[in-house]
């Protein structure tokens, strides 16, 4: 069994299963806590 596909979230250690739209920008998993803290994370103009 491989363990492609499985990322581990940045925010809280745990794996996840990234879409495969966001698989090279994703960083979280899919928790409000880190879907929040990713929002903060980004630099916007
Ligand atoms: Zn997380």
């Amino acid at each position: 069994m491989k363990a492609s596909g499985r990322h581990k979230c940045l925010l809280c250690g745990e794996f996840y299963q990234p879409d495969r739209r966001n698989l090279c920008h994703q960083r979280h998993c899919a928790k409000p806590e880190c879907r929040k803290r990713s929002m903060k994370d980004r630099v916007e103009p």
